[in-house]
This record gives C-alpha cells, structure tokens and sequence, in this order.
C-alpha cells in the first residue's frame, strides 16, 4: 500500500483538537486519581504494566491519524500487520466475546508495546481507551484468563471486591469514573470529523491508523465520500462492517 506521510494536511487542526482533549483527560483523570489516593483508594496501574495492552481498541480516525503522524515507517508496518490479523480474527470469531478472547489470547500484545520495557512506543499519542483504562483491583484480574479461570468461591470473592469498591460500576473492576471523564475526547473526536469531512469513522485502532496511510481512502474521507472510502478499504483488504464503521 502507497504510504502517505500527509501530516501537514487539512486534519492538522482536528488532530490537534484530540492531542488538546487528551491533556485536558489527562489533567482530570490526575485530580481524580489525587482525590482517590486522599479518601485511601488505590489505582493499580504502574508503569510496565501491559495486561491490558492484549485488549482489542476502538478509536476514532481523528485519533488514529494522530497515531500515525508520530510512528516510524517499521512501526506503521508493523500496525499493518496487525489489522490483518484484527480482521482476520473479526471473519472467523463467532461473536464478540469469541472475537475479544481469541484477540487477547492469540493475536496478543500491541505491536506498539516495548517487549523489552513494557513502556508504550506511543505513549504521547495512544488512543483514548488506552488512557482512560484504570484498575482499581490487582492487576492480577487483567492478565487473559484470570477472570475466566476463577473458581466459585474466587469469583465470589472478585464479586465482592468489586462491589465494595466506591470507584467502580459493580461489575468489573476498571475504574468508571476515569471511563467517564474520557467521554470528551469521543465528542471532541466525533465533531472534528463531522466538522471537516461531514461524517465520522470509527474502528478498530489498527486498522484505522493503517488507512490513515492511504492516500486514496483518505482523500475520499476528506470529501466527505463515505461510500468511495468503504470501498477503497474494501479494495485494500482492510474492510469488515463490525471494524469499520464510516458514516
Ligand atoms: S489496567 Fe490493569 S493491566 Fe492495565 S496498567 Fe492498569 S493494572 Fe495494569
Ligand atoms: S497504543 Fe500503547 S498503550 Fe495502547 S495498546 Fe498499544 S502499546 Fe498499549
């Protein structure tokens, strides 16, 4: 695929409107991990710490792009070859749950995560889900399999832990409230691209970020051509309707 090192472009202004909503997330996810830490909660998540960095990730194009705009050569081809392996995985999965676990368990860690450091490569420009994703258990409960592989009496236990814990929704134990206050990068993200190209695209993170380097499927999103971009994707090879939402 012709790579497109466009990063001067027209999107410039929307990416710079994500780069400005993740400072603003990450000024008050800080004041509210502060106030947790004050009231004796504790957020699990240290750095090197990459359990989560298996899970599948959706995000915006604005954000995707602005991914891109900071990764090497190797590394956008390395994302190639995940979404790849994202779609191939999206064709045979039978069901969400089936397609999260077989991401998790066989297409494995981010091809953006040192291995040596367990250090984002990306740290500045990761996507939001990947900054708004806090434990306020172990993170023990992130590893793939823990939470499958409870015995009775442990999920009892993991149920309780859950529910007794003020900053999360009861179910699980990521942290809601950082989930929440990450709703205004989505709005900001969604109304950049209504506002630039009059209509949005959301997906999967790698797929998205390797689209980014196409000029064809680019050009069509920036004239607003949902329809030509779908089929560009599709001519590529990197279009699944459970992937890629364009409209
Ligand atoms: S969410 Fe879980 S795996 Fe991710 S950094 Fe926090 S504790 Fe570690
Ligand atoms: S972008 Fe960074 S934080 Fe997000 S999954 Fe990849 S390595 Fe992990």
């Amino acid at each position: 695929m012709p790579r497109f090192p466009d990063t001067t472009s027209s999107d410039r202004p929307m990416m710079d409107a994500v780069a400005r909503a993740y400072a603003a997330y990450g000024q008050k996810a800080g004041r509210w991990i502060d106030g947790f830490a004050r009231q004796g909660g504790t957020v699990h998540c240290r750095s090197g710490c990459v359990h989560c960095c298996d899970f599948p990730v959706r995000c915006s194009l604005a954000e995707a792009l602005l991914t891109a705009s900071a990764l090497s050569g190797e590394q956008l081809d390395a994302m190639g070859r995940r979404a790849r392996e994202v779609l191939a995985n999206a064709k045979s999965a039978n069901g969400w749950d089936e397609y999260f676990q077989l991401h998790r368990r066989e297409i494995g860690y981010c091809p953006l995560l040192s291995r040596e450091t367990g250090a984002c490569t990306a740290y500045e420009v990761r996507p939001t889900r990947c900054r708004d994703t806090f434990s306020a258990l172990s993170a023990d409960y992130c590893r793939v399999g823990t939470l499958e592989n409870l015995n009775r009496r442990e999920t009892a236990e993991y149920t309780r832990e859950v529910r007794a814990n003020p900053a999360t929704d009861g179910l699980s134990h990521y942290i809601a409230p950082l989930e929440d206050l990450s709703e205004p990068i989505w709005d900001t993200a969604a109304r950049a691209m209504r506002q630039e190209w009059g209509m949005e695209v959301w997906g999967d993170f790698w797929v998205l970020t390797t689209l980014t380097q196409d000029e064809a499927f680019m050009a069509a999103v920036r004239a607003g051509q949902g329809a030509k971009a779908t089929k560009r994707a599709r001519a590529l090879g990197l279009w699944n309707a459970e992937i890629v939402e364009i409209g």
